[in-house]
C-alpha cells in the first residue's frame, strides 16, 4: 500500500512516520523549500506526548521540553498571583508530562525521524483525483504522483479539503492578535519552571518554559482584523497595549528581539462532520483549525496520525472502509476540542467583559482542582487515553 501525504508540518510528517512504523510505503509533497513554522513554540500536552512515545520519538522529545512543574495566573496591574498550583496532579491523572518545545526543533525532530530523503519540497499540489484503483495528484510544477490513498495535511489553508468537502469554508476570526517568541530565562520574568500569565482587559501576556534555558512568550491583545504590521514598532505598540501592566511585562517587552517575535491573527474554522471521501482522508488543521486557546491543533494532528495507522493496519475491509473508521473515530473528538477552544477563547479574550471579569474573580479562589479537572477531561478524550 502507497499512501501520498501532502504536507510536511506536525500532522504530515507524524502521518508518514505512523504509517511507515505500519509497512504502509509513505511519499510526502510539501509546499515550500525550506519550512519556517508560523510559531516560536508549541505545548505538547500528554495526548500529544504519549502519541509522539509511540512513534519513536520519547528521549529526543525529552531533551527539547521544557520542565513545566506548576502553573499560575498573576494580577496585570500589580503583578500578584491570583492563583498558582502544582502540574503534579494533572501529570499523575494523564500518565504523561506535558512538554513545551520550540516549534523549529519539534519540526527538525520529525523530519529525522521521518527521514528527510522521504519528503519532497517545492511541490505544491493543485490538485486530485482519485478512481477505483487509486488517487493522482497534481503539482503546479506540472508532476504529478499517484498512490492507493491520499493523506491531506496542507494546513489550516488547504487546496484538498474543498475536493474532500465539495465546498469552500470559510476561516473565522477569532477577535485577537498573538505576537510569540523565544527569550532567555531570566528569573525577574517569571519562575523559571512554571507557565505564568498575567491577565486582564481582555487581554493576556504568557510564559512557558523549553529547552535551552529559553521561555516561549506570547501575548494576546483583542484587536479588529487587518492592521497594519511593522516590526519596527512592535515593541511600541506593545508598550502602549500593555501600558500600567507590572513590572515583568514591561520587561519583557524590552527583552524581547522584534525581529524574530512571529504575529498571527488568530483564526479557526466551524468544525465539520466528513473528514474523507473515498480514498482521500483530511488531517491536521487540513481537518480541523482551532484557536490555540487550549493548546491542542498540533496534538490533535498528532492524535489524528496514530488513529489513521491504527485503522489501515487494522482493518481489512480495503482502504475507503478504513478511512470512514478514521472519521467515526476523528470527528466528534475534534468537533469538540474546536469548540473547547473556542469557548476558552471568548472567555480570555473579552468576548463579553462581564463573563471575563467573572473568571478574573474565580482564579482568585481557584486551587488548581477546577483548571486540572478541565484540561484532564480535554486530554483523556484522546486515543491513548
Ligand atoms: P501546518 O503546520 O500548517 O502544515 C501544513 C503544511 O502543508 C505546511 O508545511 C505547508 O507549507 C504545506 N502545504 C500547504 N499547502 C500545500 C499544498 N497545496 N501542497 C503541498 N503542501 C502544502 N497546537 C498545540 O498542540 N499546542 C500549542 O501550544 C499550539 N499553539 C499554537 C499557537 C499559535 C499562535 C498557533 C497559530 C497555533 C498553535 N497550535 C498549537 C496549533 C498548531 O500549530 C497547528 O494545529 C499545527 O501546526 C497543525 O499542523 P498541520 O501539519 O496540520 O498544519
Amino acid at each position: 500500500m502507497k499512501a501520498i501525504i501532502i504536507g510536511a508540518g506536525i500532522g504530515g510528517l507524524s502521518a508518514a512516520i505512523a504509517l511507515r512504523r505500519f509497512g504502509i510505503e509513505t511519499a510526502v509533497f510539501e509546499a515550500v523549500k525550506e519550512i519556517k513554522p508560523v510559531g516560536a513554540a508549541i505545548s505538547i500536552w500528554p495526548n500529544g506526548v504519549k502519541c509522539l512515545n509511540l512513534l519513536g520519538m520519547k528521549e529526543p522529545l525529552r531533551a527539547l521540553g521544557g520542565t513545566m512543574n506548576s502553573m499560575a495566573y498573576y494580577d496585570f496591574q500589580h503583578g500578584h498571583p491570583l492563583t498558582r498550583f502544582s502540574l503534579d496532579p494533572l501529570v499523575a491523572a494523564c500518565g504523561e508530562r506535558p512538554y513545551p518545545v520550540a516549534r523549529a526543533e519539534l519540526q527538525a525532530m520529525l523530519l529525522a525521524t521521518c527521514g528527510p530523503e522521504q519528503v519532497q519540497f517545492g511541490k505544491r499540489v493543485a490538485r486530485v483525483e482519485q478512481d477505483d484503483q487509486g488517487v493522482t495528484a497534481w503539482f503546479e510544477d506540472g508532476s504529478e504522483a499517484r498512490g492507493d490513498l491520499l493523506i491531506a495535511c496542507d494546513g489550516t489553508h488547504s487546496v484538498v479539503r474543498k475536493y474532500v468537502l465539495g465546498r469552500t469554508v470559510e476561516r473565522r476570526y477569532a477577535g485577537y492578535v498573538n505576537w510569540n517568541g523565544l527569550v532567555q530565562i531570566d528569573e525577574s520574568l517569571a519562575p523559571p519552571q512554571q507557565w505564568s500569565t498575567f491577565v486582564g482587559e481582555g487581554k493576556r501576556v504568557s510564559l512557558m518554559p523549553v529547552a535551552g534555558n529559553r521561555f516561549y512568550f506570547f501575548f494576546d491583545v483583542p484587536l479588529p482584523a487587518g492592521l497594519a504590521e511593522d516590526r519596527n514598532t512592535l515593541r511600541d505598540d506593545l508598550k502602549r497595549y500593555f501600558h500600567g501592566w507590572a513590572e515583568p511585562v514591561q520587561r519583557l517587552i524590552e527583552q524581547i528581539d522584534p525581529q524574530t517575535t512571529n504575529r498571527v491573527e488568530i483564526h479557526d474554522i466551524d468544525p465539520f462532520a466528513q473528514l474523507v471521501k473515498g480514498r482521500v482522508a483530511l488531517l491536521g488543521d487540513a481537518a480541523h483549525s482551532t484557536t490555540p486557546d487550549i493548546g491542542q491543533g498540533g496534538c490533535a494532528a498528532m492524535e489524528d496520525a496514530v488513529v489513521l495507522a491504527n485503522v489501515l493496519q487494522a482493518h481489512s475491509l480495503g482502504i475507503e472502509d478504513a478511512l470512514l473508521r478514521y472519521q467515526q473515530q476523528r470527528a466528534d473528538r475534534v468537533k469538540d476540542l474546536v469548540l473547547k477552544a473556542r469557548k476558552r477563547c471568548d472567555v480570555t479574550h473579552a468576548r463579553e467583559m462581564a463573563t471575563t471579569r467573572q473568571w478574573y474573580e474565580e482564579l482568585k479562589s481557584e486551587t488548581g482542582e477546577r483548571i486540572i479537572s478541565g484540561m484532564c477531561d480535554t486530554i483523556l478524550g484522546g486515543p491513548l487515553a
